[in-house]
């Protein structure tokens, strides 16, 4: 998006704001599905929890996407936008039975992940199919905070446990019609991701009744220039040869699918904020936005590095700051970074910001969420009213006691 469009949007919504450019999730999209356009069944379910708001569901179901959902209320968001039951998939860690039955019982595909529930699951509804999903113990990505595939991982069934899942299965007489891996977030090599392919192929002639098998997701993309990326478009031409070759053994034409958030909404997003105060100190220049952690917390939860432009002075000079927020704490977007001279009032945008972002933003301070704007066919679209004083007060009771 232009810097002048980002800054008309800041002025008109005000800040701090979340901007979603709609055609470059369309591309990201069709990308995906043109890497794949060789498999016969290409299934691609967006991962709810990356970017929620209900236009941004109801862009992705007018362009045939499926849904990923970890939560009731994802399911609930995503049969509110419009998605036919069948086009989702849940894919909790840890929730109850209740809650699984209760999701099932609205025609959610349900994909479970560990043998207790799978058990007690299949004891009472052994009519109703169900995926299972394994953990290959393969190691996505460096950082542990978003590998799930590790021995010690709490996500899947583990891969050395197939001979009790099987008796389970047995005993049940329940059906598995999917197979499913995620290894987590940020694969950097796709011979990673074709080695944990494997195990899930040989984890799968295990079971006759399968109708599709779920390769996840943590493809990377990139946060500034020269970043590294998944190749997409390489190891949609490598799998696709392995998974129509395992299709011919296992003598029936699957569906291939993926749940990818980050990859189809990560780039797509701007986060503006303006700039409260500069602040010089003995050692370092802060720059201090309206925002903090509880708007965005990637920065400090995970160390993502989400580039920084003064998109009021984009040809100024440039000048290392610190970029910070105004919590009632440390709460560093960026170290030392290298940004325009900054004048206090300017719009500082943060790129990368379509995952994980506003999904994970707070009220901490008593601040308001911000408000989101969908940049679609070249017009500014509110999605979601920055949040007002009633919906902090919203839900609690003032006791009168006092
Ligand atoms: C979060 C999640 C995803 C999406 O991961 P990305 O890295 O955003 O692509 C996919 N599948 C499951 C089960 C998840 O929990």
């Amino acid at each position: 998006m232009e810097n002048n469009t980002l800054l008309k949007i800041a002025e008109e919504f005000g800040s701090p704001v979340y901007v979603y450019d709609a055609e470059k999730i369309v591309s990201q999209y069709k990308r995906l599905s043109s890497a794949f356009s060789k498999v016969k069944k290409l299934k691609i379910n967006y991962a709810t929890k990356a970017l929620s708001n209900i236009s941004v569901l109801k862009l992705f179901n007018s362009l045939g996407s499926g849904l990923d959902t970890v939560s009731i209320q994802e399911v609930q968001l995503g049969l509110k936008a419009g998605f036919n039951p069948k086009d989702i998939i849940f894919t909790p860690n840890g929730v109850s039975l209740k809650e699984i039955e209760e999701v099932s019982a609205m025609g959610v595909q349900i994909n479970i992940d560990n043998l207790s529930i799978l058990e007690q699951f299949g004891a009472k509804h052994p009519k109703v199919p169900v995926c299972i999903r394994i953990n290959p113990h393969v190691m996505a990505g460096g950082n542990t905070n978003i590998s799930v595939g590790h021995i010690d991982s709490k996500f899947g069934i583990s891969i050395h446990q197939i001979p009790l899942l099987l008796r389970i299965v047995e005993n049940t007489k329940m059906t598995i019609n999917g197979i499913h891996m995620h290894t987590g977030s940020d694969i950097l090599d796709i011979d990673v991701f074709l080695y944990a392919s494997e195990i899930l192929f040989d984890t799968a002639k295990h079971f006759p009744d399968l109708e599709f098998m779920d390769f996840g997701s943590g493809f990377k993309v990139p946060y500034s220039k020269g970043d590294i990326e998944t190749n997409i478009e390489e190891l949609g031409e490598k799998l696709t040869k392995r998974f129509n070759q395992f299709c011919k053994e296992y003598g029936k034409t699957l569906t291939l699918a993926f749940e990818p958030g980050k990859f189809l909404v990560s780039e797509s997003g701007f986060f503006l904020t303006k700039v409260n105060v500069v602040k010089q100190t003995t050692s370092t220049v802060f720059a201090q936005v309206d925002s903090g952690f509880n708007h965005l917390i990637r920065p400090m939860l995970y160390g993502s590095k989400h580039e920084i432009e003064n998109i009021s002075n984009p040809a100024g000079r440039e000048r290392f700051y610190s970029v910070v927020g105004y919590i009632c704490e440390t709460d560093t977007f960026a170290n030392n970074r290298r940004i325009t001279e900054i004048s206090e009032g300017d719009i500082l945008c943060f790129k990368n910001a379509g995952a994980y972002c506003f999904t994970m933003a707070s009220n901490y301070n008593s601040r308001y969420r911000p408000a989101e704007v969908l940049w679609y066919k070249g017009k500014a679209h509110l999605i979601r009213k920055q949040e007002s004083f009633e919906d902090i007060l919203r839900n609690q009771i003032e006791l009168e006691a006092f």
